[in-house]
C-alpha cells in the first residue's frame, strides 16, 4: 500500500477499507507515515467524511494501537461514563461512588483539562493527598475492594488517537463528527469498558456548540458502540449555562460533596440521576432506567454513596475528612464579588465566557506541565431563570492571586439580564441503549 493512494482515493471521496485504514493508523503511531501525509487524510476526511464501516475500522484501529487495560479481574459489568466537556461538569466526582454504591464497579480512566473544560483528574488532586496517577496493578486492586478507582489515563492508552487528536488540533480538523466519534470511543475501548453511557453536551460552554451536530454525534457514537459489540446509550444534553454553581477544581469537589449529602444543585443532581440510572441498566443492575433512578436516589438520601465516597478517597490517599470539612480543601486568598447593575431575570449565561475567565483565573494550563491553581473559580449566586436586584451578587470570583477589574466585567457581561425567565431544559434528547443489555 502506498499512503498517496490512500489519500488520494479519500479526497476523491471514495470509502475506505478496514485494512487501508489500519495499515494507515499503525504507519502513522509507529512514525512511518509523516504527519503532513496523515493531516492531508484528515483534511480529506473533513470535507469527504466517513462511512459508519470506516468509522468503525479507525476506532478499532487506534484502540488497537497501544495495548488496552484488562477489567477481567474485576467481576461483573464495567460501565463507563463519558461527557464531551462542559463547564463544570463534575458528574465524575458524583457519579463514581453513586454507581458503585449500587454494586456496579467503577474502573474509570479519566483525563486533565483540554481548552476551556476542566479535566476530573485536575478536581480530584485538589483533595489533599489524593493520587490518580495510579500503576495498573492498584488500580485495579482498589475497584475490586471498594468497587470504585478514578485514574489518570496513561500516554500508552490509545496512542494513535493522541497523536492523531494533537495534529487534527494543529491542522483545523478536529471538528469533524466521525473523527470525534473514533477517538472517543477508541480510548473507551481501549480502557476496558463492556457498556458506555455518553453524556454529549451541546451548546455555549460545549465543545459541539451546535444541537443538530450534537444529536448526530450522539447517535453515531451509540451506533459504533453496536458495530464494536458494547451495550450504549447517550443523553443529549444542553450547556448554554454552566452546570451547578461552580466553575473551578476546589469548588466543584466541594459541590460533589454536597450533592452526595442532599444539599447540591438541583440540576446536578438531575444529570445525575439520569446518567447513573442508564448506566445501573446497561450493567443489569435495573430492569428499566427509571428502575435505575429510584434505587439512586435511595443511595443518596440514605448516604450510602457519601459513605462510598469517603472509601474511594481514602483507598486513593485524599484526605476523606474534607468531606465533613471542605475548609480543609484549597482556599483562596482573593475573593472578588461581582453584582447586578439592573434589575430582572437572568435570561442567559455565557458558559464558554466564565469558562475562559476561570482559566485565566488560574485554573487552566497554557502548556500541559504548568502548575495549576485549585482553588480559582467562580460561584455562581445566580443563573437561568433566577431573579436579581440591582447590587444584589451575581458571581463570585476567587483565587489565590490577584484579580483584575477586566475579569469582574468579563463575568457580568456573562449574565444577560432581561424581563423574562428562560431557561431551557437540560435533558434535551434520550438515545436509547443499542440493545437489549439483558438480553
Ligand atoms: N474529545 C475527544 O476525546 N476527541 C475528539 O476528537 C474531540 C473531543
Amino acid at each position: 500500500m502506498r499512503a498517496y493512494d490512500i489519500l488520494l482515493r479519500k479526497r476523491q471521496g471514495n470509502e475506505l477499507s478496514p485494512e487501508e485504514i489500519k495499515w494507515l493508523v499503525d504507519g502513522y503511531t509507529k512514525g512511518a507515515i509523516p504527519d503532513y501525509q496523515m493531516a492531508a487524510w484528515a483534511m480529506a476526511v473533513f470535507f469527504q467524511g466517513m462511512s459508519p464501516a470506516e468509522t468503525a475500522a479507525l476506532t478499532m484501529a487506534m484502540a488497537d494501537s497501544g495495548p488496552r487495560l484488562d477489567l477481567s479481574a474485576i467481576p461483573g459489568i464495567k460501565v463507563d461514563k463519558h461527557s464531551t466537556g462542559g463547564v463544570g461538569d463534575k458528574t465524575t466526582l458524583v457519579l463514581a461512588p453513586l454507581v458503585a454504591a449500587a454494586g456496579v464497579p467503577v474502573a474509570k480512566l479519566s483525563g486533565r483539562g483540554l481548552g476551556h473544560t476542566g479535566g476530573t483528574i485536575d478536581k480530584l488532586e485538589s483533595i489533599p493527598g489524593f493520587r490518580a496517577e495510579l500503576p495498573t496493578a492498584q488500580f485495579l486492586r482498589i475497584v475490586r475492594e471498594i468497587g470504585v478507582a478514578v485514574a489518570s489515563a496513561t500516554e500508552s492508552l490509545a496512542p494513535a488517537d493522541k497523536k492523531l487528536y494533537a495534529l487534527r488540533d494543529a491542522t483545523a480538523t478536529v471538528e469533524s463528527i466521525p473523527l470525534i466519534a473514533a477517538s472517543i470511543l477508541s480510548k473507551k475501548l481501549a480502557g476496558g469498558a463492556d457498556a458506555i453511557v455518553f453524556d454529549v453536551k451541546c451548546g455555549l460552554g460545549a465543545f459541539m456548540v451546535d444541537e443538530g451536530e450534537g444529536r448526530t454525534l450522539a447517535r453515531l457514537l451509540v451506533e459504533s458502540c453496536r458495530k464494536a459489540g458494547r451495550h450504549a446509550c447517550a443523553l443529549l444534553t444542553s450547556m448554554d449555562q454552566p452546570l451547578g454553581r461552580t466553575i473551578g477544581n476546589a469548588l466543584e469537589v466541594q459541590e460533589a460533596i454536597a450533592t452526595l449529602k442532599g444539599q447540591g444543585p438541583k440540576d446536578l443532581r438531575e444529570l445525575c440521576l439520569a446518567l447513573g440510572s442508564e448506566m445501573l441498566y446497561l450493567a443489569g443492575k435495573a430492569a428499566t432506567p427509571e428502575e435505575g433512578q429510584g434505587i439512586l436516589a435511595r443511595l443518596l438520601d440514605s448516604g450510602a454513596a457519601l459513605a462510598k465516597m469517603v472509601q474511594w478517597f481514602k483507598a486513593q490517599g485524599g484526605d476523606p475528612q474534607v468531606i465533613d470539612d471542605p475548609e480543609l480543601l484549597p482556599q483562596p486568598t482573593t475573593v472578588v464579588q461581582v453584582k447586578a447593575s439592573q434589575p430582572g431575570y437572568v435570561t442567559a449565561l455565557n458558559a464558554r465566557e466564565l469558562a475562559l475567565v476561570v482559566m485565566a483565573l488560574g485554573a487552566g494550563r497554557a502548556t500541559k506541565d504548568d502548575p495549576i491553581d485549585p482553588t480559582a473559580g467562580i460561584v455562581l449566586a445566580k443563573k437561568t431563570g433566577d431573579y436579581v436586584e440591582t447590587g444584589e451578587v451575581l458571581a463570585t470570583l476567587q483565587n489565590r492571586g490577584t484579580i483584575d477589574q477586566d475579569k469582574v466585567h468579563r463575568v457580568e457581561r456573562s449574565f444577560q439580564i432581561g424581563d423574562r425567565p428562560g431557561p431551557k431544559p437540560l435533558i434535551l434528547e434520550r438515545i436509547p441503549a443499542n440493545s437489549n443489555p439483558s438480553a
